[in-house]
């Protein structure tokens, strides 16, 4: 992508409106915008990282044995009355009417429409277990939006929901789901500790939130000091091991950890005092186990081995990428801007010439722009007649994890500066010797 034909309006100032260290960045990297309060578009480069970002989510998801669908946005209230939520969700659900007067809702989670999916199709305990997925809109019409796209009205939630015949087979989904949020939020950078938690107006019987220390997260949580250590399930994790991820989930649930509407200061206490966390933390994503909550209400039963119907035993699953990206700033940035980690990057190299106009710094930056784009980079190519100091503070900015720099010295010599833009580090090397680093 050549910056200069590229849509990316970075702000020069602070917005004042925002409170938080990833929301100003997100808007003065020009990631987002606001249309109404807590409604935002996500411009091209925050789309390329909520994409990525997604895509990272998906493949969890699949090789944990879900299965992705779409489900509308809209949603008839007739569903949410079978349910008996269309009444108890209260002001936070968006209620609309269609033109003959029909009510209408903008589906806050998707609970009834996965039952309802389900119970047109599924008759019998042999296609089970099931676990049904998508990423799509959500809203709720929080009281306090705020931070941003953390906690925003419209956001995005990949949410997922299972389907067994049993409690123990729910129990092995449940924890499928487990293994694959350790695994998710590892590879998206960052260190994410499941705490036990209220069940809420979802309900049910067993929940946890994963949690990540931030001191700018909305809730207080207490746990132990290993967690911050414990080692995330590998690539090759069987999922159908009952035990193997059994033991996962009972080594991940066996020290203390908790949000403070589950807190117990004696419990907490029972922990040594040089171990124990007591900090601030964001919610990046919530599963819940709720036996037959809406089976039964809603009739979705399969015939058992024993010829008889039985209420399915399902869960629900969520994480907000749209929440997931400030989080990710949160964890990641200096002063000059934004860090990306490599497996989010909206860009993986940024070549960044320093005299456009310049032949000779013209010619290496298009030889580089071209060698690594052809080795399926992701490169952004600053070609615009902004200053150099300009750039180089948009490309921090931006936190593109790797610059090339191309100045009109170094390029006399046949070489370009290559900076980290995590650690700073800069090494002046050859043209090829810079292509051959990312291209191998
Ligand atoms: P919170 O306690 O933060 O209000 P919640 O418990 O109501 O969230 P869940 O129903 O558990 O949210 O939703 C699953 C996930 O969706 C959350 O873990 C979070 O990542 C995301 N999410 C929920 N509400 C929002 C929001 N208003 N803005 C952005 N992401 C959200
Ligand atoms: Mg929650």
């Amino acid at each position: 992508m050549r910056l200069s034909r590229y849509f990316m309006p970075i702000l020069k100032e602070n917005p004042k409106e925002a409170e938080i260290v990833s929301h100003r960045l997100m808007l003065r990297a020009g990631m987002i915008r606001q249309q109404s309060q807590g409604i935002y578009s996500w411009l091209p480069l925050g789309k390329r990282v909520l994409d990525k970002v997604n895509a990272i989510i998906r493949e969890e998801q699949n090789r944990a044995g879900a299965i992705e669908l779409s489900m509308p946005t809209l949603q008839s209230a007739e569903l949410w009355q079978e349910s008996g939520r269309y009444d108890a969700y209260g002001k936070e659900m968006l209620r609309i009417k269609d033109r003959q007067e029909r009510p209408m809702l903008y589906g806050p989670t998707n609970e009834e429409m996965v039952t309802d999916i389900f119970r047109s199709s599924v008759k019998s305990y042999k296609d089970l277990p099931l676990n049904l997925y998508h990423i799509q809109l959500k809203f709720r019409d929080e009281i306090r939006p705020r931070f941003g796209t953390m906690r925003s009205r419209e956001f995005m939630m990949k949410d997922a929901y299972s389907f067994d015949l049993t409690r123990e087979g729910a129990e092995h989904s449940y924890n499928k789901m487990f293994a694959a949020y350790l695994r998710t939020f590892d590879r998206l950078g960052l260190r994410a500790i499941p705490m036990r938690a209220d069940t809420g107006p979802i309900g049910g019987n067993l929940s946890h939130e994963f949690i990540i220390l931030a001191d700018t997260g909305e809730s207080e949580v207490f746990c132990h000091k290993d967690f911050v250590g414990f080692d995330i399930p590998g690539e090759s994790t069987d999922f159908d091991s009952v035990e193997g991820l059994k033991a996962i989930f009972d080594k991940w649930t066996s020290l203390y950890a908790a949000t403070s509407e589950m807190h117990d200061e004696a419990a907490f206490h029972a922990v040594p005092e040089g171990e124990r966390l007591s900090a601030r933390g964001i919610e990046v994503g919530h599963i819940f186990y709720f036996g037959t909550k809406y089976s039964e209400p809603m009739g979705a039963k399969v015939q058992g081995p024993d010829g008889k119907e039985h209420f399915v035993h399902m869960g629900s699953y969520g994480i907000g990428p749209t929440r997931l990206v400030p989080a990710i700033i949160e964890a990641s940035h200096d002063d000059n801007g934004i860090i990306w980690p490599a497996s989010v990057a909206p860009f993986d190299i940024v070549v960044i010439n320093m005299k456009a106009g310049d032949q000779a710094c013209d010619d290496t930056c298009e030889l580089i722009y071209a060698a690594l784009t052809k080795a399926g980079k992701d490169v952004l190519y600053d070609d615009t007649d902004d200053r150099a100091g300009t750039k180089f503070a948009t490309a921090d900015l931006i936190g593109v994890p790797v610059q090339i720099i191309a100045g009109p010295r170094a390029v006399a010599n046949g070489e370009v500066e290559v900076k980290d833009r995590k650690t700073g580090a800069r090494e002046t090397m050859t043209i090829e010797a810079a292509i051959n680093r990312f291209v191998a």
